[in-house]
Formats: C-alpha cells, sequence, structure tokens
C-alpha cells in the first residue's frame, strides 16, 4: 500500500536549524539520486569537507523512520530531510510498510565486527582499510570502487592525473 508524507510536518519535526542545513544540501543538488530501498528511500549526500553519509527514510510500522550514517542526536538530520525533499520532487512511491536497512538479515559475525569497526577512531579504521588494501588486491578495488562511489568528484580528478 503506498502512503504519502507531509513535507511540511516533517520540516516542523526537524526544526529550524535543520530546515537550513538540509536546505542548503538541495541547493546544492544533494543527495544526487534517490533510489528505492526496502520500500522506503535512499541516497548518499556529500558536503565538501565532510565525510558521505549514506542515509534511508520510510514509513515502517513505527511511523517515519530514519536511518543515517551521521548519528545524530535527533531523529530527523538534515540528511533525512533533504532526502526526503528529494524523494518527494521525484514523485518517490512510498511503501507503508517500509524495511529499514538495518532490519535486514545480517551475518551475525558481520555484525560483531562492524560493531568493533565503528568504535573505532575514522583516521584509525582508515589507516586499517588502507594497510589491507595496499596488501590484497582485490580489497584495493573494492575500496578504490567504494570511494569512487562516495566521492565521484574526487575519482574523477584523480582519473584525470
Ligand atoms: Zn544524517
Amino acid at each position: 500500500m503506498a502512503v504519502s508524507i507531509d513535507i511540511d510536518a516533517l520540516r516542523e519535526a526537524a526544526g529550524a536549524d535543520v530546515c537550513a542545513a538540509a536546505d542548503r544540501l538541495t541547493v546544492a543538488g544533494e543527495p544526487a539520486e534517490v533510489h528505492p530501498l526496502g520500500g522506503g528511500a535512499s541516497g548518499l549526500v556529500r558536503e565538501v569537507g565532510q565525510p558521505s553519509y549514506e542515509v534511508w527514510v520510510g514509513v515502517t510500522a513505527d511511523g517515519f523512520t530514519v536511518e543515517c550514517d551521521c548519528a545524530a542526536d535527533a531523529d530527523l538530520c538534515p540528511h533525512a530531510v533533504a532526502l526526503t525533499a528529494a524523494a518527494l520532487a521525484d514523485g518517490f512511491p512510498w511503501s507503508s510498510a517500509a524495511t529499514p536497512p538495518s532490519w535486514a538479515e545480517i551475518d551475525p559475525r558481520i555484525a560483531e565486527l562492524a560493531d568493533l569497526a565503528r568504535a573505532l577512531p575514522a583516521r584509525r579504521l582508515a589507516a586499517l582499510v588502507a594497510e589491507w588494501a595496499a596488501t590484497d588486491p582485490a580489497w584495493e578495488s573494492r575500496l578504490r570502487a567504494q570511494a569512487s562511489q562516495a566521492a565521484p568528484h574526487t575519482a574523477a580528478a584523480m582519473d584525470g592525473s
């Protein structure tokens, strides 16, 4: 069953600061693409000088639900508001029973290791991944593929050199 999302109510719940940050993202054309995922919308938000954030929004049994890499304290972060605005502009077909990405079945061993990795400071994690990639060509190409997805501008600049 399809359901509609009231962006005005959402913006009111998010507050003025979050909306202002979301509007800056929208003006910058972020997220560039909106993908359907589990009945909700998923997108990658890039900001200059900031890490890329993968964000998902959808309507679940619990109501409007957000999952975002930024781990903001508030339920509604600018990335979620910008993604919702982009999805609505696209006429996105919202499911009324969406499944957030975190509900997808994950190998418990991978989940445990992901928890460990999440606890590391970003710089240490980056150094660790780089070490792996430097010793394993398969890892290196996976890293490069992920990086070009996350930051096409950088990848394009590197290809041109
Ligand atoms: Zn966010």
